[in-house]
């Protein structure tokens, strides 16, 4: 497969994009860190930033900018190489030296000047070098893409996008439409092993294979910045639009592009939002569609998640910091619930009970809230040890008492285990602690540990697994397939059960690929002596397919929507959640 040109190739493909303020901040504070200057000063396409820090003269060196920039800019636009450097920077009209300055050009990819990139030192600071204004020329590449764009031609960019849409809502008549919000995937890592071209030329990449793809009339794709993008979906409900998200995934991923040299897989993941009435700049809608995509990222690659109304009591304003701090009271308060979801066998030969537990906050209205919603500003705030601490004790006082009605039931609940938990010191020693003849039995627990963060501490998961396996308990490799190297790592982990992500189990009817996936998991599990399981199992034909294929377990809502624990634990298990006849009967 060809790759589509990268910027560097196709000068003026189409019009630069505005750069993102916060890119543009983030670099100034690198070049502020990186050659230790006292001001620096960015411009780019319009937008411009400075950050000074609290020395003796550097609001010297800000005066200067403010008044002396366009001078600064012709300066450099006169040079041959674009950049301009003094260790005797005095003030316009001459006058005593007050400090050093380097200034670089930004271009774009036709070489014109679009910007100018300054630091400066105070007379007090170090003079200025090569070094440094070789390290000003790199950052000036780096921020000069920030505005530039990689995309093919038809990718719009924001202010048409915008029009775009309120052109359509405002003569939709009530029946409003979607926005979806795209993230490339790991993009930093493709930039940190390949390079910041490649990570250029995979953007270009997805862009075009957003561009190409088939959407309903009065669509229209946006490049936002950087690797971001947008979709305007006119009309469409949030079910519609959460399928089309679905079908631009795999179309980006179907789009296997050589990259310096290397074969990589592109991924995005898509939030979901429908457009309120009275949002002439999109922004509520896209910040909904930015916060549904952050969940979706948080829950792995090439993902959608839909941002649903319903919670917005808890997601006020999408504001992180709120949601931490609604979650943190409602940990402290115990006002959260534990759900179970039964894990049903395909096939008669076992006869376990496997159920997963999963959390639910209660908002001010008595509904539920899904942890999609809340995971990804716990972990920001680093509340996802304090969250599952608070689950697994509920978990297991609840469970300590269900054992001594019930002793002899085979059943195994299954609990979800954060990476930050499992890399924490204390934590196996307080798990341990809590598991035992006294307390809940191993024989009734499983942890399910996602493959990301089962690699991101390997000796502390090893361990953590060997410790309590000795107890009788459990692992479940958790949204399996959708990691970086499930198979490298697999049999580095004691791990009893597979859990196939769900992306495998919607796309099973319809792609060969996830079939074939399936396929090779559920025979890989037999020949290893693990149990595997599908997600998100819908209806009755993907069961039936799911079970030719060899697949020991499934998951979904075919079986049982996530019902309230207590439901599940009376001594007589028959009545509350049981799947529906066909599929409870093996
Ligand atoms: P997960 O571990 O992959 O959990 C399965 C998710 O799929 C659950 O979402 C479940 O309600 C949903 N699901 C089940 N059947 C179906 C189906 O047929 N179709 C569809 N579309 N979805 C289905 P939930 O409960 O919102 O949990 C989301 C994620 O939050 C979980 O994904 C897990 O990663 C995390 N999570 C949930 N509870 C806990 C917890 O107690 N601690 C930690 N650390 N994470 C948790
Ligand atoms: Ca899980
Ligand atoms: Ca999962």
């Amino acid at each position: 497969m060809t790759l589509a040109a990268s910027p560097a190739q196709s000068p003026g493909s189409s019009p630069a994009t505005k750069p993102d303020p916060a890119a543009l901040e983030d670099v100034l504070s690198r070049v502020q860190l990186a050659l230790d200057a006292a001001f620096v000063a960015i411009e780019l396409e319009g937008i411009s930033r400075s950050l000074l820090r609290e020395a003796p003269g550097a609001h010297v060196l800000a005066d200067l900018w403010r008044h002396g920039s366009r001078g600064l800019k012709e300066q450099v636009r006169a040079t041959a190489d674009g950049v301009v450097g003094t260790n005797r920077l005095r003030g316009e009209r001459g006058g005593p030296v007050c400090g050093k300055l380097i200034a670089v050009a930004l271009r774009d990819t036709g070489g014109a000047m679009v910007g100018i990139l300054v630091a400066a030192r105070t007379v007090e600071q170090p003079k200025l070098g090569s070094g440094e204004s070789q390290a000003m020329i790199e950052f000036a590449h780096e921020t000069a893409r920030l505005s530039a764009s990689p995309a093919p031609l038809g990718l719009l960019g924001w202010i048409a996008f915008r029009d775009l849409a309120l052109q359509h809502e405002s003569v939709a008549g009530g029946l409003s439409g979607c926005i979806l919000y795209g993230d490339v995937d790991q993009l930093h890592v493709l930039n940190k092993l390949a390079g910041l071209a490649a990570g250029d030329q995979a953007i270009a990449a997805v862009g075009e294979a957003l561009v190409n793809h088939p959407l309903p009339e009065g669509s229209g794709v946006c490049h936002i910045s950087g690797d971001r993008f947008a979709v305007y979906l006119p009309k469409a409900s949030l079910s519609q639009a959460r399928r089309a998200a679905e079908r631009l995934c795999q179309a980006v991923s179907d789009r296997c592009a050589v990259i310096t040299g290397l074969r990589t897989r592109l991924s995005i993941s898509f939030g979901v939002a429908s457009v309120p009435p009275a949002d002439p700049e999109l922004t509520q809608a896209l910040a909904a569609a930015e916060a549904a995509c952050r969940a979706a990222k948080d829950r792995g690659r090439s993902r959608v998640e839909v941002y649903q109304d319903a919670d917005l009591s808890i997601i006020r304003r999408n504001d992180d910091v709120l949601v931490a701090e609604r979650l943190r009271e409602a940990l402290e308060t115990q006002q959260f619930a534990i759900v179970a979801q039964p894990l049903i066998a395909l096939s008669g030969e076992s006869s376990a009970e496997y159920f997963e537990l999963l959390v639910r906050l209660i908002n001010d209205t008595g509904t539920f809230v899904s942890p999609a919603h809340f995971i990804p500003a716990a972990a920001r705030y680093q509340m996802l040890v304090e969250l599952d601490r608070a689950m697994i004790t509920r978990v297991f006082k609840r469970l300590r008492s269900a054992h001594k009605e019930m002793p002899g039931r085979t059943i195994r609940f299954s609990v979800n285990l954060s990476g930050p938990s499992i890399s924490n010191p204390d934590f196996l020693e307080w798990l341990s602690s809590n598991i035992g003849p006294s307390s809940v039995p191993g024989e009734w627990l499983q942890f399910e540990i996602t493959e990301t963060a089962a690699v991101a501490d390997v000796s502390r998961t090893r361990t953590l697994i060997r410790h309590l396996r000795a107890r009788g308990t459990e692992f479940a490799l958790d949204d399996f397939g959708t990691g970086v190297s499930s198979l490298s790592y697999l049999r580095s982990f004691d791990v009893a059960m597979l859990k196939l992500d769900g992306s495998f189990t919607r796309d099973l009817l319809t792609d060969p690929r996830a079939e074939s996936l399936v396929r090779g998991v559920a025979q890989l599990g037999r020949s290893m002596g693990i149990q595997t399981v599908a997600e998100c199992v819908e209806t009755e034909v993907v069961r039936q397919r799911l079970t030719e294929l060899g697949i020991d377990r499934a998951q979904g809502f075919l079986f049982g929507m996530p019902v309230p624990l207590e439901s599940i634990l009376i001594p007589d298990p028959e009545p509350a959640i049981m799947a529906p006849q066909s599929a409870a009967s093996p």
